[in-house]
C-alpha cells in the first residue's frame, strides 16, 4: 500500500504533525528501519533528524557509506506521543506501507527492538542475534533481515555502536557487491 500523507488508520495521526516518508534513495537496495519519528522528524516531516539520527550520521560517516545511498525510514510513521514504544495496534495499521517500501531490497536493516519485532515478530535479543542475517518473507519477498541496535543505544553504549558500526558494514558490503 503507497504511503497516504493524510492516513487515518491510526490514532496516531490526530496527535502528529505530519506523517514521516522514506528518505534517501529509493531504490537503493539497502533500506534501514528504524522506530518511529521523534520531535524533530514530526516537525521536520524527514526521518532521523533529531540525535539518533546524527548519530546514525557519524557512524555512516565512519564507515564511508553515504546516507543517500540507501533508504532510511521507520516502522511506523507518525509520531507517538511524549515517544513512547508504538503499540502493536500502530505497528499492524502501519505494515502495509512498511512492506510496499521494502518491496525489492535486498537487506533491511532493523534497527533496535521495534523494527526488529516489526520485521521478524519476535523478541530478538541483539546481544547474540546482532548482525546475523534472517531470512523474512515480507509480502510476496523473501528478504534478507538484518537486527541492528537503534542509533540512540549507541549513544551511552560503546558495544552498540561498535556493533552498528558492524551492520552499516554489512550494508556497504551488499551496495558495494551489487556494481
Ligand atoms: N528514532 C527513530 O527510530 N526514527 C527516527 O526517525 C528518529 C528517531
Amino acid at each position: 500500500m503507497r504511503l497516504d500523507l493524510a492516513c487515518t488508520r491510526c490514532p496516531l495521526s490526530r496527535s502528529r504533525t505530519q506523517v514521516v516518508p522514506p528518505a534517501g534513495d529509493l531504490d537503493s537496495i539497502v533500506c534501514f528501519v528504524g522506530e518511529a519519528p521523534g520531535e524533530k522528524e514530526d516537525l521536520t516531516g524527514k526521518p532521523f533528524v533529531g540525535r539518533a539520527g546524527k548519530m546514525l550520521d557519524k557512524l555512516l560517516r565512519i564507515e564511508e557509506l553515504d546516507r543517500k545511498r540507501i533508504m532510511i525510514t521507520n516502522t511506523v510513521k507518525c509520531r507517538p506521543p511524549e515517544n513512547r514504544n508504538p503499540t502493536a495496534e500502530e505497528m499492524t495499521a502501519c505494515f502495509p506501507y512498511l512492506e510496499q517500501e521494502l518491496e525489492g531490497r535486498k537487506l533491511v536493516v532493523a534497527m533496535g527492538r521495534v523494527a526488529c519485532a516489526g520485521l521478524i515478530g519476535d523478541a530478538t535479543k541483539l546481544g547474540s542475534e546482532a548482525n546475523i542475517v534472517r531470512k523474512v518473507k515480507v509480502g510476496r519477498d523473501q528478504i534478507d533481515v538484518l537486527p541492528a541496535y537503534h542509533p540512540s543505544a549507541c549513544l551511552f553504549n560503546v558495544q552498540a555502536r561498535k556493533s552498528l558500526q558492524e551492520s552499516i558494514r554489512i550494508a556497504k558490503g551488499f551496495i558495494d557487491d551489487d556494481r
